[in-house]
């Protein structure tokens, strides 16, 4: 599963120099999501990440291509992690610092549905993990289960990883 999904996802990815400031080197996902076969094997791949997961946490905004494509697959439900200023009150805020400026991130704040529940959190590009971290701490503060983290593509040199060591973490295509 894993190897067809990468193969897809090195074959189909568009890397952008420069995008959106200079010196980063942008990976356009676009046509990975766009080609039918490699999205399956793409939702396929990571959905095995972690079956046991109660509900898919998807990140603003590729994340939620791919976490309701997983929760399908693994029939349960899905949430959106939203940018700041899009979910009605009460929230969860997490500020955070990017690869390139700064964010905010929000979930429900009085949900009692994820208390105890298990969550795969899933986004597109992992690069500083800033965004993922975020996620990971809103989730823990209302008091959900973080199973598993899965991106498609990994951008080792910005040593993401090593801000999620506590969480078992899969990526497709690390570069
Ligand atoms: P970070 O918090 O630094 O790990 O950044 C991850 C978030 O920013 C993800 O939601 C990505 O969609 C986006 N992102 C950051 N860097 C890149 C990149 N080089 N290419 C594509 N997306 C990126």
């Amino acid at each position: 599963l894993v190897e067809e999904a990468a193969v897809a996802v090195a074959e189909h990815t568009r890397w952008v120099d420069d995008f959106p400031t200079a010196g980063v080197r942008f990976a356009d996902l676009t046509p990975v999501f766009a080609d039918g076969p490699s999205f399956s094997a793409v939702i396929a791949a990571l959905a095995s990440a972690a079956p046991d997961a109660e509900l898919v946490a998807g990140i603003d905004a590729r994340g939620f291509l791919l976490g309701g494509g997983i929760a399908r697959t693994l029939e349960v439900g899905v949430l959106a992690v939203r940018k700041a200023g899009k979910l009605p009150p009460p929230v969860q805020t997490c500020e955070y610092s990017l690869e390139y400026g700064t964010a905010a991130i929000e979930i429900p704040g009085d949900w009692m549905a994820l208390q105890g529940s298990k969550v795969l959190v899933v986004d597109d590009v992992l690069a500083t993990g800033g965004t993922l971290a975020a996620t990971v701490e809103l989730l823990e503060r209302v008091g959900a289960e973080v199973v598993g983290i899965t991106v498609v593509t990994e951008i080792e040199a910005l040593g993401g990883r090593t801000r999620l060591q506590k969480y078992p973490l899969t990526s497709l295509m690390r570069i």
